[in-house]
């Protein structure tokens, strides 16, 4: 080893760690997260609901943590939702889209990007949905609208409001099809639940793009939205 390998070698020793340094999964599973004013504490953030006391940004949470606040830790059900056959069309990019799956489960802990729960606000039933963006940017595909489609069923049989809580990028690209199909049915859901007299509620997060806005996120008879939230 010449003097010029000794260098280059520790260079990419120093590159390494600093790669290592933080990773995304390391900031997960910290107790902190940035913002406008650098580290702020988890903790902190959760006490105002998730809402920099500073900047007032609504940063981005997890289902449970939407459900919590909505319905009070502990005192909601989470639905299991059919989960149809994975990787339809055998799809592989940069990854095989069996690859992003499992790593996506892995992350998120769910089976899929959406969750379906149910709990009571003023002692009013509602069945509620929520996307995780950890899971493929939240985009829908045919698991994501089985679970849509089980909370509309949910809510039509129990006689619930339906209070969709919407995120993601879109439709997911690797069913091609099969995920744009999801926009016609999220949307003859939904007209089934209007035709049952029940409201259809939906609150815009950040982000909510692509053919979730084309469909589902805008088809509420009331919308609501975070203050901030980016809607393309
Ligand atoms: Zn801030």
């Amino acid at each position: 080893m010449n003097w010029i390998t000794k260098i280059i070698k520790a260079g990419e020793k120093i590159k390494t760690a600093i790669r290592e340094r933080a990773t995304k999964e390391d900031i997960a599973k910290s107790d902190w997260t940035s913002c406008c004013k650098g580290p702020i504490l988890k903790k902190d953030l959760e006490e105002n609901l998730w809402v920099c006391p500073d900047c007032k940004r609504h940063h981005r949470i997890k289902p449970h943590q939407r459900f919590d606040i909505l319905f009070g830790k502990n005192n909601y059900e989470i639905f299991k939702t059919p989960i149809p056959k994975d990787d339809p069309l055998n799809w592989t990019d940069s990854k095989p889209y069996k690859e992003r799956l499992k790593s996506a489960r892995k992350k998120t802990g769910l089976q899929c990007g959406m969750l379906v729960a149910s709990g009571t606000i003023n002692n009013i039933k509602i069945t509620a949905v929520a996307s995780d963006f950890d899971f493929l940017g939240a985009s829908m595909a045919a698991a994501e609208g089985e679970a849509f489609l089980y909370g509309i069923q949910h809510a039509i049989e129990n006689q619930t409001p339906f209070l969709c809580i919407s995120a993601g990028g879109g439709m997911r690209m690797m069913e091609s099809l099969i995920s744009l199909s999801q926009m016609t049915r999220t949307t003859l859901a939904i007209n089934e639940l209007k035709k049952n007299h029940l409201p259809y509620l939906v609150c815009i997060t950040d982000p909510t793009a692509g053919g979730i806005t084309a469909s589902y996120a805008m088809l509420g008879d009331i919308h609501i939205a975070e203050p901030g939230a980016l809607i393309a």
